[in-house]
């Protein structure tokens, strides 16, 4: 028989954890048995994806940038990579903007529902305006400091710290372009062989995707909270998705116009890191499978992944800064206050900002709001007002944010010359190469 894609696997694995959920749900053991049960190997599942992030960033960096031999080729990439990253993070926060003033999600909210949202979450809400409170007192150049860490140990024991080690990678292979090749021949052959076996610990995990993303689904659902406050978000949840699905679009749009790559080619490519992006919510365990596909089913010499993709996970969040836009206005919105036209522009810099320092883990995205919140002058305690719906919104920008890097890497290859062919014949590989 012939095996299933393994898109088409996950995603199996998705709808059965949610309706296996769904009906353990019914009984009173139900949601204890997938929490002790059932979640802990989604837990595995991520973590085990983790685990992979730290060591591939080391090895495809250091191998990245030594292959590209001269200094004055990483600084064009370099420069070409994070001017693309900041224009699509732009259109993506203009997107949500307009979206978000053409449907007024906020103008619907009754007085009560937004009483009864505060109440509900405000204890929570409270959490993640102190998490910001400590990241907004830092000085103007404190994000710079945060990039170069005083000890590689350190950095690489967390992966919030993912900006650090990727400093450390590039300056090791600028090192290493700088030195002899005879001596550098060892050091490369080294790291060549290290990224062969973290590609294939990550052929490996993937076998197990389709469980890992069930656990993860199932956990999720039970956890979910009641029915009614989704419904009293349904506008705002459904203007970030129309935004998110435009925003997709113009990827697609980007990816022909400029590579002459059909949609279904891209999205045949990306389909399992974007699924996986949705399960996880997180861009850094999705960092794996991304460069993955982007190297092998969409044809992006190694080159340029090593160096586009990490970067990309940790600093190019389109799908968070176009949610950003929308949840500010939106509980401006909620609060009956009228944005101007110059506040809007503001939002427009902050959520860019924002996005690009938001970590790649769950939920990031909502601590940032906070200063896009403050700078714009928005009652923060509107954070609570966003918060059941934040873990679904949180998954579907997630997809967003990976399916970015992906766009601009091809953009970038593209324009160096390094887009060749997909080196895996078979669409329907299932990792077994
Ligand atoms: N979860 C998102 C990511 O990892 C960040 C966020 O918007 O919360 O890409």
């Amino acid at each position: 028989m012939k095996k299933l894609a393994l898109h088409w696997q996950i995603l199996l694995g998705m709808v059965m954890g949610v309706v296996v959920a769904l009906v353990l749900n019914n009984f009173s053991w139900g949601p204890g048995f997938i929490g002790d049960w059932i979640k802990p190997f989604g837990t595995i599942f991520i973590n085990a994806l983790k685990l992979i992030a730290v060591p591939l960033i080391l090895a495809s960096l250091i191998k990245g940038v030594s292959d590209l031999k001269d200094i004055s080729s990483l600084s064009k990439m370099g420069l070409r990579t994070i001017t693309t990253y900041v224009i699509t993070t732009v259109l993506a926060v203009s997107i949500g903007l307009l979206i978000v003033n053409m449907i007024q999600p906020g103008s619907s909210i009754s007085e009560d529902t937004r009483n009864e949202l505060v109440e509900a979450y405000g204890g929570e809400a409270a959490m993640r305006q102190e998490q910001a409170a400590q990241q907004k007192e830092a000085g103007p150049l404190q994000a710079l400091v945060d990039i170069v860490p005083d000890n590689i140990i350190g950095a690489s024991a967390n992966n919030k710290n993912m900006l650090q080690v990727i400093f450390f990678a590039i300056f090791f292979g600028i090192g290493l372009i700088l030195i002899p090749e005879k001596t550098s021949k060892p050091v490369k052959d080294f790291f060549d062989g290290f990224n062969e076996v973290i590609l294939k610990m990550i052929d490996l995990i993937m076998l197990a995707a389709p469980y890992g993303v069930f656990a993860l689904l199932a956990a999720l659902v039970v956890e979910a909270p009641s029915a009614d406050l989704f419904a009293a978000l349904g506008m705002y949840a459904l203007s970030v998705i129309i935004g998110l699905i435009l925003m997709i679009g113009v990827y697609l749009l980007l990816v022909w116009v400029f590579t002459k790559k059909s949609p279904k080619f891209f999205l045949n490519g990306m389909a399992p890191a974007q699924l996986l992006a949705f399960s996880t919510s997180s861009s850094a365990a999705t960092l794996p499978v991304t460069m993955e596909r982007v190297e092998e089913h969409l044809g992006v010499k190694k080159e340029v992944t090593s160096f586009v993709l990490p970067i990309g996970a940790t600093i190019n969040m389109d799908g968070t800064s176009l949610y950003q836009a929308v949840a500010a206005v939106f509980i401006a919105q909620a609060f009956g206050m009228d944005l101007s036209f110059g506040t809007q522009l503001g939002i427009i810099a902050t959520a860019t900002l924002a996005s690009i320092g938001s970590a790649a883990v769950p939920g990031a995205g909502m601590v940032m709001l906070v200063i896009v919140l403050a700078q714009a002058g928005i009652p923060e305690a509107g954070l609570a007002l966003i918060f059941a719906v934040d873990r679904p919104l949180d998954m579907c920008r997630t997809v967003v944010n990976v399916t970015g890097d992906a766009t601009v890497s091809m953009m970038v290859a593209k324009s160096q010359g390094k887009l060749g062919e997909p080196h895996v014949k078979n669409w329907d590989d299932n990792y077994e190469h």
